[in-house]
């Protein structure tokens, strides 16, 4: 992770609210929960090290199924308030919290057999929380141990929608009756997090990059894939991309999710659990990143197909934050444009 912004980073999970509202996001903690409960052989008599514990709810989910050993690791206070839980709930026999970062504490183990982590952040890779977790699995997991989550998908599809324009953009020109469009100019350099409809999609969502958890590695987390977009309906302009991601939890190393295997369609045999953060999907706090484009350009024509490439980077000056940039063509035009999740 960035170690530029470190402090500031971890000052802010050490509040109620932000766990408060990740607690309250049912659909990331039953993810987990149903994917611990429902696969108890998984974590009964393992070491399990929780990285990023928080109020330590997976630590307790880990323990409460039988784990012999589980190591709930955070940097930030709330780890007080992970112990003092704990704790209350009679695991302290099982569960360890260590306060620090993960990449710096010592562990009373050499080697875990599962490790769970919540470290996913808007359009997937917001916080770089995930070099941390790699970092962890290098040195931490059993050649044949599982990561929990084991498989995540960004997602990206083209967006119209007049109100969402009406409503976000324009809204500007006409405040209580007075004029405001300086307030539009940086609009459309910032990923806006937001919750859509699907009918605001004016093409089927593709995965673009895939991140199988046990393999990848850091240098993978930065990257330009290519996509394809297929308008599924006359509209009269291209208003924006919309990125999400879909998480997956699979019961072995081996159990890779197919190449067009969306959560919300994906057969969860086997014990498998998988959620997604679209909006063919119920709500989440990570909502969508909307990337608004400078150029709206004119009609797409329905089957029409978008080529394009999307990059992500670490933003230089804080490695947190991600830089994406996106080019693409449609019949009659090519365009280029970079957006920042700050
Ligand atoms: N596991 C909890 C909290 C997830 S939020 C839950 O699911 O509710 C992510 C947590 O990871 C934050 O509390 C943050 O402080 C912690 N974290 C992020 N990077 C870390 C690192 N490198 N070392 C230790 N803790 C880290």
């Amino acid at each position: 992770g960035g170690s530029e912004d470190d402090s500031h980073y971890f000052e802010s999970y050490s509040g109620n609210d932000i766990h408060e509202i990740m607690l309250k996001d049912s659909v990331r903690t039953d993810a987990y929960r149903d994917f611990v409960y429902g696969n108890k052989h998984l974590f009964k008599d393992k070491v399990v090290l929780d990285v990023g514990c928080g109020t330590g709810v997976l630590s307790m989910f880990c323990a409460k199924v039988g784990a012999k050993k589980v190591i709930a690791v955070d940097n930030s206070a709330i780890i007080n308030k992970a112990a003092a839980n704990v704790f209350e709930n009679s695991l302290d026999g099982v569960i360890t919290c260590i306060r620090g970062k993960i990449e710096e504490v010592t562990l009373p183990v050499k080697q875990v057999d599962v490790i769970v982590s919540e470290w996913m952040g808007y359009v997937l890779l917001y916080e770089a929380m995930l070099d941390s977790v790699l970092f962890a699995r290098d040195k931490y997991l059993a050649p044949d141990g599982l990561m929990v989550p084991s498989e995540c998908k960004i997602l990206i599809a083209a967006m119209h929608d007049s109100e969402y324009m009406n409503d976000s953009v324009d809204f500007w020109n006409h405040v209580y009756g007075f004029s405001m469009t300086a307030m539009k100019e940086k609009i459309r350099e910032d990923v806006a997090i937001t919750g859509l409809n699907s009918s605001s999609l004016a093409s089927e969502p593709i995965a673009f990059c895939h991140l199988p958890l046990h393999t990848i590695r850091t240098s993978d987390l930065t990257f330009t894939k290519p996509f394809q977009l297929r308008i599924k309906q006359n509209v009269e302009s291209l208003d924006a991309f919309v990125i999400y991601f879909d998480t997956f939890f699979a019961t072995s190393r081996n159990q890779l999710v197919p190449e067009d295997a969306r959560a919300e369609s994906w057969k969860h045999g086997e014990g498998g659990v998988a959620f997604t953060t679209g909006p063919f999907g119920k709500l989440t706090h990570w909502k969508q990143g909307v990337l608004l484009v400078d150029r709206r350009g004119g009609l797409l024509k329905e089957g029409e197909i978008i080529n394009g490439e999307v990059t992500y980077k670490k933003r230089s000056g804080n490695s947190r934050e991600v830089e994406v940039e996106i080019e693409w063509k449609t019949e009659n035009r090519k365009d280029k444009q970079m957006w920042y999740m700050r």
